[in-house]
């Protein structure tokens, strides 16, 4: 069957590279795309990269994998966005978009009639992500984040889709699989469970960091999602997982009460016990200190790096291994 999003095509047995113009109302962008349509059929994987930016390695990773996939060894078809959201990749190096401050992982499945960010979303979601049979989305920590890698995904009503999503999560290899509770919310992932898609978020990497290793690492857990998915055979040279996943559970989230300035007395990777200190801000107009406490028991899994933070910024996120 041939591969068409928009004016790219891939017949049967091709891998076409190319980029398509986006109208987001004020300005136009191009979304890079590289569709690989297998010599077999079988299902459609979507990957995205560069949803943020700063989040240097799912970028790099994906923009390998396109490279090396060629249609004759696959089953079914791989389409690949390495860069989902040009202005805050390029442009701002952040979370949210330079074009309209909006981040454009809060605001999935967009709307076609919204603001520039929103219609980038509904574009995505509309002529790439809503086509897939299983659908990835990777990201990292922030450039102001530290973060220890995992894998995520949401429940849905569904347990059906939920196992499949599940299988997937720990396919890719990595010791932290974590799940949300619901499948709520503005995450292009989360969109797609909504929509009967199984989708799973990577995140691997932290402050703009762009280990070459820790591509390679990403590199080899889509090559194992791919084989687990049916999509290649077992590629040899892929490193086996070294750590079974294990499965987790977010338990809180700590924002910022204040704005100013953030000195974390715990460490992401460090545990913590709910009420315990982990650092307080600082007012620097009047010396004030605002004590700042874990909201939940276990595990930080990422945190705040920076020293400045806006109130309300997320300053740490909690999990432990659930059930
Ligand atoms: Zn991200």
């Amino acid at each position: 069957m041939t591969l068409t999003i928009g004016p790219l095509r891939a017949e049967p047995g091709r891998k076409t590279r190319g980029t398509i113009p986006v109208d987001l109302g004020i300005t136009t962008v191009e979304i890079p795309l590289v569709l690989v349509n297998g010599s077999c059929p079988g299902p459609r994987i979507v990957i995205t990269g560069g949803v943020h930016g700063g989040e240097f390695v799912g970028i790099d990773a994906v923009t390998r994998l396109a490279g090396f996939l060629e249609p004759d060894e696959i089953a079914g078809q791989v389409v690949i966005c390495p860069v989902a959201n040009p202005p805050a990749v390029y442009d701002g190096r952040l979370g949210k978009s330079p074009l309209d401050d909006v981040n454009i992982n809060r605001v999935f499945p967009g709307d076609k009639e919204g603001g520039p960010t929103e219609r980038l979303a509904a574009w995505l979601f509309g002529n790439v992500i809503s086509g897939a049979d299983a659908y990835a989305d990777l990201h990292s920590g922030g450039i102001d984040e530290t973060l220890l890698d995992f894998v995520g995904y949401r429940l849905t009503s569904n347990e059906e889709l939920d196992g499949r999503t599940r299988a997937m999560a720990h396919a890719v290899g990595y010791e932290r699989v974590l799940y949300g509770r619901n499948a709520e919310g503005g995450n292009s992932h989360a969109a797609a469970a909504r929509e009967g898609i199984p989708a799973i978020l990577v995140e691997t990497g932290q402050l703009g960091e762009r280990h070459p290793d820790q591509a390679r690492n990403l590199l080899d857990g889509l090559y194992r999602l791919l084989h687990h998915l049916g999509v290649i055979e077992a590629p040899q040279h892929v490193a086996p997982v070294s750590v079974p996943p294990c499965d987790w559970v977010w338990t809180g989230s700590v924002v910022s009460p204040a704005g100013g300035l953030w000195y974390p007395d715990a460490a992401t990777g460090d545990k913590v016990t709910a009420g315990q200190a982990i650092g307080h801000v600082i007012d620097p107009a009047d010396g004030s200190e605002h004590k700042v406490t874990a909201t939940a028991t276990g595990q930080i899994l990422y945190g705040m790096n920076g020293l400045t933070v806006a109130p309300g910024a997320e300053l740490a996120a909690i999990a432990q291994p659930g059930d």
